[in-house]
């Protein structure tokens, strides 16, 4: 059994970046407004997530890295569609299986914080002199702050094959910016350990928007000609039926069910390498043929060898997402994506053509 865990976290938990992704899923899922995030080593050596959500309570410190364990599982059924990706309650239990994992939490009902530590999904004494692996009374804020050290300790294969932590660190940095921008009222921060000036930095906030995000990640060159495309095919499309709008007919649209919401660069804008930014029901997530329909639109308008930024947010119902792909895959299959991918390239084409002009 311990085999079979520690093989399927492996096949979880990747690279530090991967660890990281569901670390911040967390902490969002917990309603935090700031995420503070420290790495060494690319997050080899030590990542450290620290938020300001709702905490982790006493009693249920002894089971939160083990396999299946979630709170999750009929609240966020279909507000975030977790389970259309495979994932449920396999996070933590994963990372404490090839790491280190320490908690220090604190809710907002409890007069002070708890420590415990984690090893193969159980808590673990959190030194050899340490008798007991009972969770520690210690000082800490409300939140939660979750650190995960010598991450595939125990699996050198994995390891080895990790060398470059300058690599895995440009991951971990662009994962952040990715969550940023879909969440443009959080404060996003990562920092290096033993760096005092954060690398990523979003102020977050009640009125900051997804174009503020951008624009402070990317550049104002970036932000000030976003064009920002709405879809909701449904919505030109009258209670009984009758196509109230002049585009498609409503017999196509209504098959279509998804809402889009997208912020695309200008036909001025350029960059060497293209940022595709997708999100699906809350999760990031690759879909090539989108990205290369995509970037298809846009070679009709850009110079040669220069790509475009595009930020995409979709919505569909969690019954038309494949959910036969590997839960650790991040490319996901939509129903009638032939279809949704035409109509927003054109919509795009659209757009970028009377900028163009
Ligand atoms: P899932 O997110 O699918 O529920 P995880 O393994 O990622 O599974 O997390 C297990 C449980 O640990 C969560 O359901 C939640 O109760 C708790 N938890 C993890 N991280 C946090 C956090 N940052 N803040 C509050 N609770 C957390
Ligand atoms: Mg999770």
């Amino acid at each position: 059994q311990e085999v079979v865990n520690k093989i399927s976290a492996g096949e979880v938990i990747q690279r530090p970046s991967n660890a990281l992704k569901e670390l911040l899923e967390n902490c969002l899922d917990a309603k935090s407004t700031t995420i503070t995030v420290t790495v060494k080593d690319g997050g080899m050596k030590f990542l450290q997530i620290q938020d300001n959500g709702t905490g982790i309570r006493l009693e249920d410190m002894g089971i939160v890295c083990e396999r299946f364990t979630t709170s999750k599982l009929t609240k966020f059924e279909d507000l975030r569609s977790i389970q259309s990706f495979g994932f449920r309650g396999e996070a933590l239990s994963s990372i404490s299986h090839v790491s280190h994992l320490k908690i220090l939490t604190k809710t907002a009902d409890s007069s002070c914080a708890y420590r415990a530590c984690y090893l193969n999904g159980k808590l673990t004494p959190a030194s050899p002199n340490e008798q007991s692996s009972d969770p520690k009374p210690c000082a800490g804020v409300n939140g939660t702050q979750i650190t995960v050290e010598d991450l595939f300790f125990n699996t050198p294969s994995r390891k080895n094959v990790l060398k470059n932590t300058i690599d895995e660190h440009s991951r971990i940095a662009l994962l952040m910016k990715k969550y940023a921008i879909n969440n443009p009222t959080v404060s996003f921060i990562l920092k290096k350990q033993g760096d005092p000036t954060p690398e990523v930095h979003t102020s977050g906030g009640q009125n900051s928007l997804e174009k503020d995000v951008i624009g402070s990640l990317y550049g104002t060159d970036l932000s000030k000609e976003l064009k920002i495309i709405s879809i909701d095919p449904n919505s030109n499309i009258s209670k009984d039926g009758n196509d109230i709008g002049n585009t498609t007919p409503s017999s196509t649209l209504s098959r279509l069910d998804f809402t889009m919401k997208g912020f695309f660069s200008s036909t001025n804008y350029n960059a060497k390498k293209i940022n595709f930014i997708l999100f699906i029901n809350g999760r990031l997530v690759d879909s090539k043929n989108l990205k290369t329909g995509l970037e298809q639109v846009y070679g009709k308008y850009l110079p040669k060898g220069t790509h475009p930024f595009i930020f995409i947010r979709l919505l569909v119902p969690p019954k038309n997402i494949d959910v036969n792909i590997h839960p650790t895959k991040s490319e996901v299959k939509i129903l009638h994506e032939e279809q949704i991918i035409e109509f927003i390239q054109q919509k795009v084409d659209q757009e970028l053509s009377i900028s163009s002009n």
